[in-house]
């Protein structure tokens, strides 16, 4: 009994411990206000473009070779995009209005902090708090402790009372309760694991569930996500590529898309390093599927007519 005890008491204390730095450390902040990219000369030239999808055709290289060649300059207060981001289906990428701020790092506006949290997971109501990149860490250790805990708790007791031949009403009860709880814990737990294995916050999951339960009522789904990317060949074009709810833009692996999470973002002083530290979560693989669908021509040009524009509001 008094091992029992001892094992009860310890992950009953670090449960609490995890709980307390969930809300001590709290989800974390982007480390500055990140500065838009400047998309107007590509947008000047993806006008000039029209709109041609067939990069190979000859009609599309001559549009290619007399597109203007004026040196790019850069308008003050904006950055270059980078290689790769994250946009709406008008190649645009994504504002924060109450931030007066790109939203790079998968962050989201939280309402309840009123700030842009990077690697947005989900507000916990179990925990009572906002799940972020800073707490993350603290959050798994809360989950995992708190089901040895209640499994723990839960066999022991069967076990004891068996031993006792006591398994009297109220233990039974108390079993049911604890049961119950462990099973819905458990299940947060492999939740979260199963989106550490795909690589996606649990808002980005959430979102791709929508998206699929959506799209099979219609194409076009108001979920649907985009990538902005450099044309492979013309400096001066970029491309609109339509996602599938099964790409995982950010998966390289368990263990990586769990150290990702730590990964220190205060360490960033400009919005220049935040643009190219968001480039670089995206997986080499995915880069890879996405210019394979370019060569397919399975794209529309970043500026031109866009048939993505059907896409309902
Ligand atoms: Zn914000």
């Amino acid at each position: 009994m008094i091992v029992f005890l001892a094992i009860a008491n310890l992950f009953w204390l670090i449960t609490l411990i995890s709980w307390t730095f969930i809300i001590i450390k709290g989800p974390g902040k982007l480390p500055l206000k990140i500065l838009p990219y400047d998309l107007s000369y590509f947008v000047r030239n993806g006008e000039s473009f029209g709109n041609s999808k067939d990069s190979n055709s000859t009609e599309s290289f001559d549009m290619l070779t007399s597109l203007s060649s004026s040196t790019h300059v850069l308008n003050t207060n904006t950055i270059s995009p980078p290689e790769m981001f994250e946009c709406d289906f008008n190649g645009l990428p994504y504002w924060c209005f109450q931030c007066s701020s790109l939203k790079p790092l998968r962050s989201h506006h939280s309402s309840v902090t009123n700030t842009c949290i990077p690697m947005f997971d989900h507000f916990c109501t179990f925990v009572g708090f906002t799940i972020g990149k800073d707490n993350f860490y603290s959050f798994i250790s809360f989950v995992l402790s708190m089901e040895i805990l209640l499994l723990f708790t839960c066999i022991t007791i069967i076990i004891y009372s068996g031993i006792k031949n006591q398994l009297h009403s109220a233990l039974i009860v108390f079993i049911i309760c604890t049961g119950i709880l462990a099973i819905l814990v458990g299940n947060l737990f492999l939740n979260l694991i199963y989106d550490l294995k795909k690589g996606e916050t649990n808002i980005e999951s959430m979102g791709k569930k929508r998206w699929i339960k959506d799209i099979k009522i219609n194409e076009s789904s108001i979920y649907s996500n985009f990538i902005n990317v450099q044309h492979p060949n013309n400096p001066k074009l970029r491309l609109i590529v339509k996602l599938s709810p099964m790409d995982r833009p950010y998966d390289k692996g368990f263990w990586n898309n769990l150290l990702l999470w730590n990964t220190d973002f205060n360490k960033f002083t400009s919005s220049i390093e935040i643009s190219e530290f968001q480039n670089s979560m995206f997986s080499n693989q995915f880069k890879k599927n996405i210019m394979d669908r370019i060569d397919h021509g399975d794209y529309v040009v970043f500026g031109s007519q866009t048939k993505l524009m059907s896409v309902k509001l």
